[in-house]
């Protein structure tokens, strides 16, 4: 036979499954809560009005090989001021190692490669539960993974005594991936405290800190606000790395915007680590398309433009958290015997529902309510008009 005969179908991703799911039902009160985009009250996608206008403003850009390397690196030079703050000195004494990305995935596995070419022994430490495309990320590019403990089921918040003691057990020098706020899939962030302890016990340790920042903005519709873990791990002297993603927050989805940076003890540290970067970049795909970055660093470096962007940034954020205030409120109205308090208490785009995979199989056959198994409702599907009824089959499935 022919040798890729062998090949079988590869397992299906378990938001894919769920959206094939919602197409294929025919009720007009099906509710997608699995795809993790924005969707304003209508549920309708969004292009944001900043890139509206920054799409304007960039028709008939020429897209010639020069024009590429220079919005690449402006692009940059505007992306790591988001995350480590536009005064902090990493970005005035010129010590961060930055590159475009192909969006957060593609900055997750360019780190990934990085890792295992620099520091070939090493492993990557997940947060359980994580992103399931983190495990993906880490074991095509053969570095090994171990979780960390992070979820609480009984208290459907942090297990921070459990996850400070894998800090302190893992040996040292360890990578650690850290979501630096709106958790996936949890909602469950740390505080500013949990934080400060979590950057000790990582200088304690020796231990590196990877960031996957893919929700700026979402957690509390403030960019600095969400980059607070980031700038306390600055503070107490770390070298991060940080994977950002202009997916969410600025809703460019398909354009694939990102940017991987390196922070490095000294600038004359960065020219090597940004070569070495380019270097695994160019025998994957060469270089990042460059329509996106342009949308982003017009955006980023026109005043007017940005503070339109930190606007609607608000605005998303907020309809979503409005709607965790009213799916609660509904379920507490119906007189619901579980506690909810956990659907106002996580953030960012998701809740960590604790529904059961039975309670969820049967919200979809019985309501047409998708989500996917593990009980992770998309807020960002949740709207004035379909809250009650959402309410209403939740209680049901769980009275
Ligand atoms: N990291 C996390 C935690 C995510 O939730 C996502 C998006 N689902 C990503 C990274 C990557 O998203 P993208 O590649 O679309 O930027």
């Amino acid at each position: 036979g022919l040798w890729w005969d062998r090949v079988g179908p590869a397992t299906k991703d378990p938001i894919t499954g769920v959206t094939e799911s919602f197409l294929a039902d025919s009720s007009p009160n099906k509710i997608n809560l699995g795809v993790g985009a924005y969707r304003d009250d209508e549920g309708r996608p969004v292009v944001l009005r900043c890139v509206r206008e920054a799409e304007a403003s960039i028709a008939g850009s020429e897209f010639l090989e020069s024009v590429s390397a220079a919005v690449s690196s402006k692009f940059v030079e505007e992306s790591v001021k988001l995350v480590y703050g536009s005064d902090s000195d990493v970005v005035k004494d010129g010590r961060v190692a930055g590159v475009q990305a192909l969006s957060g995935t593609g900055a997750c596995r360019l780190f990934a490669e990085f890792q295992r070419h620099f520091h070939p022994d090493s492993r990557i430490y997940l947060p359980d539960p994580t992103w399931s495309n983190h495990h993906n990320i880490w074991k095509d590019a053969q570095v090994p993974e171990r979780t960390f403990r992070y979820y609480d089921p009984d208290s459907k918040g942090l297990n921070f005594s459990a996850l400070i003691d894998d800090v302190k057990n893992a040996p040292d020098g360890s990578f650690f991936l850290l979501h630096p706020c709106a958790h996936n899939p949890t909602g469950v962030d740390p505080t500013e405290e949990q934080w400060r302890e979590i950057s000790y016990q990582f200088k304690v340790k020796n231990h590196f800190p990877f960031f996957d920042m893919a929700y700026q903005g979402f957690a509390s519709g403030d960019l600095d606000k969400d980059a607070r873990a980031i700038r306390i791990f600055l503070k107490d002297d770390h070298l991060v790395g940080c994977a950002q993603s202009f997916a969410k927050n600025m809703g460019l989805y398909g354009h694939r915007v990102g940017c991987l940076s390196i922070l490095c003890a000294d600038s004359n540290q960065v020219g090597s680590i940004r070569s070495q970067l380019q270097r695994i970049a160019r025998a994957m795909y060469s270089s990042p398309p460059v329509h996106g970055v342009l949308l982003v660093s017009t955006i980023l470096s026109d005043p007017y433009l940005k503070s339109l962007w930190i606007e609607e940034l608000k605005t998303m954020a907020n309809r979503i958290r409005g709607m965790r205030t009213t799916l609660q409120d509904s379920l507490e109205r119906l007189d619901s015997p579980p506690n909810w308090e956990h659907i106002t208490n996580q953030v960012g785009m998701f809740c960590f529902s604790g529904l059961t995979p039975d309670q969820v199989d049967r919200l979809a056959r019985e309501f047409h309510v998708y989500m996917t198994r593990d009980g992770r409702i998309s807020m960002a599907g949740v709207t004035t008009g379909n809250v009650s009824y959402l309410a209403n089959a939740i209680h049901e499935t769980t009275r």
